[in-house]
This record gives structure tokens, sequence and C-alpha cells, in this order.
């Protein structure tokens, strides 16, 4: 009995042949690349029809858990591998169920077939089922098929056959970066990393911006930045990983001696827009992914989104645009960011409300043109992109 963990995926499996074969190719390349990284022992990692296997595994249930966290993978299940054969898959089963099953527990056990084994499932439940009821015979160990405590899965293969009781949901999702490239502008905050993640998850390889506002800003709140950065790159299953960090205090001075208090909120966010499409088309990415959610704050009412995004001719994603705050939190915790991002730091002593104002909730877009010219946005931009630089982790 050798020691594997089954990997499904989903649905990269309803892709037509050529995207499939692409899609599986890269996903067993970051299988490898995570165990790797996570310093884990195994012997191989095997693709054979629409499932992958890792392969005489130490500790199949680490394994389970850390593939079960890598984008594209539906559920895993740490499970022992034996020869085809009517004998042996009973010789399993029962050592399986002795490790499994504690005293007076309730069990089932299901099995799916190849066709051309020559026991029909519902007979080879039986058969199983009875091997174990004899095996753990006097410990008042009972069949129960409606909810048991624990069900043996038994599948079936032409060669080989998968014993397993636990199945481990995985995040699901496409392959990272089979999607192509976005730039995802990204604060310490609670709802940018999970916009960011919730992108990558489809396949999009991301390269985050942070606009590192100096003065107007604390160090806690760049260091929850950075902080957060480094548990997105957990997430990445690729060797190279950076984000951008632009140097953004003299800008924001800027829009600080020259904008009304409560329109600077809006100067600020269509210019970090406007410098992340231009880093956008640099990096050849297809979108600008934002941590926004309809009527969040006042920035976030859908005449400052409009205002904000006029007339920028780039794709912005905006995948938290109809969650609410609890849903956005609990998918942080999830993915790991939830601590950090919800320390208290002061983020922005330039914002109308540190400065005792108010933000303008629902600016008309004539507001628009004329901050352009105020504060000059697109030579903002240009000085910005030079004064940015990569930062990999
Ligand atoms: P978050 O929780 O992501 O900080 P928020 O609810 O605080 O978002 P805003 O401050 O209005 O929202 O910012 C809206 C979006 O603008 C953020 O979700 C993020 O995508 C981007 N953003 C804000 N500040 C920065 C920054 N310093 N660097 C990069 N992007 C930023
Ligand atoms: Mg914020």
């Amino acid at each position: 009995m050798d020691k594997v963990v089954l990997v499904r995926y989903g649905e990269v499996a309803l892709k037509t042949p050529y995207v499939r074969s692409f899609m599986e190719r890269r996903l067993l390349e970051h299988i490898k690349f995570i165990l790797d990284r996570n310093n884990v022992k195994y012997g191989e990692i095997k693709l054979i029809s629409g499932r992958i296997f890792v392969r005489n595994v130490e500790n199949a249930y680490e394994i389970a858990k850390i593939v079960s966290n890598i984008f594209g993978v539906v559920s895993t299940s740490p499970a022992v591998e034996v020869q085809t054969k009517l004998d042996s898959i009973r010789e399993a089963v029962i050592e399986y169920s002795r490790k499994v099953l504690k005293d007076n527990m309730t069990f089932a056990i299901r099995a799916r077939r190849v066709k051309k084994f020559p026991v029909k499932s519902k007979d080879l439940e039986r058969i199983l089922g009875a091997d174990v009821l004899e095996a753990l015979k006097g410990r008042n160990i009972r069949v129960n098929l409606t909810s048991p405590n624990i069900t043996i899965y038994v599948e079936v293969r032409s060669r080989k056959t998968y014993i397993f009781h636990e199945v481990l949901e995985g995040v699901g999702g496409l392959p990272y970066g089979v999607e192509g490239k976005a730039i995802s502008l990204v604060s310490g905050g609670i709802d940018s990393p999970v916009a960011t993640w919730l992108i990558m998850k489809r396949g999009v390889k991301v390269i985050p911006v942070y606009f590192n506002s100096g003065k107007f800003t604390s160090e806690e709140a760049v260091e929850k930045a950075h902080k957060v950065m480094e548990i997105l790159r957990k997430w990445v299953p690729e060797k190279e990983f950076y984000f951008y960090e632009v140097n953004y205090e003299k800008a924001l001075n800027e829009m600080v001696k020259k904008v009304k208090p409560q329109l600077v909120c809006l100067a600020c966010k269509r210019t970090m827009l406007k410098t992340a499409i231009k880093l956008a088309i640099k990096e050849e990415a297809k979108a600008v992914i934002t941590g926004e959610s309809l009527g969040q704050v006042a920035s976030q009412t859908l005449d400052n989104m409009f205002a904000i995004g006029y007339d920028l001719k780039f794709p912005i994603l905006r995948p938290l645009i109809g969650l609410d705050k609890e849903e956005i939190v609990k998918i942080a915790r999830k993915i790991g960011t939830y601590n950090i991002s919800s320390k208290a730091a002061v983020e922005c002593k330039a914002s109308p409300v540190f400065r005792g104002y108010k933000a303008a909730a629902h600016a008309d877009i004539s507001v628009i043109s004329e901050l352009e010219e105020t504060v000059e946005i697109d030579e903002l931009v240009n000085e910005l992109v030079k004064n940015t630089r990569k930062v990999f982790i």
C-alpha cells in the first residue's frame, strides 16, 4: 500500500482539449513548485485521465492540505494506492479501516469502478463492508448508509485502486497565469488584497502596485502594505513575484496644495488609476484591479466611481463591487490577510476627514476636467511612473 494524494480539478476539465492540456500542464508545474517550496517529499506527480496523483508521499494529509490551496484545485484526498485486484483491495480496505475507524463508530463503503473490473460497485461495497465488520468484530462498529461517521471511498481504476475517507475542499478557480496579466492597486487595507486574490484565482497573473504617500501616511500603514504583499506572494505558484512601489509623496503634496480638500480623494484616486494604467501598458497587462465596493465609503458612490474613471480607456476590474463588508472580511480571513489588514494605522493625512472636512460624495464629472487642469494629472502620472521601484519578494 503506497500513500498518494488525489488531486481533483474542475473547470480546467471543461475546456477544449488544447486549452485543457495547456492548463493541466500549468497546474502540474504549480503543484511541483509549491511542494518544493514547502520542502515536502514526494515520488512523482502524474496526470492520468482527468486526475492528478502525487505519488509516494510521506505525509499524505499535509500534502493534500497544501495542494488544496493551489488555484485550479477543486479538492484533494490523502489516499492509499493498491493494485486493482480483488484480494489486494480487500486486504487494503481492512487495513485502512483499522486505522480510521474508532470503537463505536459507524461507517459506509462507497465504491466506483471502471467497467472492466468484474465485480459491480454495489457488490464490491457489500463484500468490503462485510470484511470490515468481520475484521473489527467486538469493537461495536456498525454500518450506517445514511449518515455514517466515516465513509470509506474505494475508486477502482484499470491498474490501481485508491482508498480514502477525506475530501479536502480546494480553492477552485483556474491555474495561476493562464488568463494573462493585470496590475492591481493594493493598499494594506482589507479590500484590495481580497480583490487581488479573487482575480488571481481566476487565472490572472497579478502585479500589485502600492502608492507610498511618505509623510502623508504612517510607518505602520507602509508596513501593513508590505506584509500584505508577502501574504499575496504565498498564493503565487511561480518563482518570480514583484510589486511596484510608487513614491507618491510629492504628487499628493501638489494635490493638497492645489485642490479643494473635499476633492482631494477624487484627484488622488484618478491619479492612482491613471498611473496604474500606464504601468499596465508597460507590462502588457490587460486590466487594472481595484478593491472598490459600491457605496462602501464616500469615494465609492456610483457617482464618484463614474467621475474617477471617466473616459479612461482601459478595463478596470472591481471584483468586490457587489460584496458587503462581511463577505469581504470572510474572504480576507480565508486568504490570511485579515489580521494584518485590520490593524489600525493612520492611512492618509491628506484625506479630507483627517483635515476636518467632508469628502465630496457625489462629484460631477465637470469636477474631473477641472482637476485634470489644476493639478495637471497627466504630468504627475509621467513623473510617478519614473518614481517607481520594483520590489521582488
Ligand atoms: P482598501 O481596503 O483596499 O484599502 P478602501 O475601502 O480603504 O480599500 P479606498 O481608500 O477608497 O478604499 O481605495 C479604493 C481602492 O483604491 C483600494 O481598494 C485600492 O485598490 C486603491 N488604493 C487606495 N489606496 C491605495 C494605495 N496607497 N496604494 C495602492 N492602491 C490604493
Ligand atoms: Mg484603504
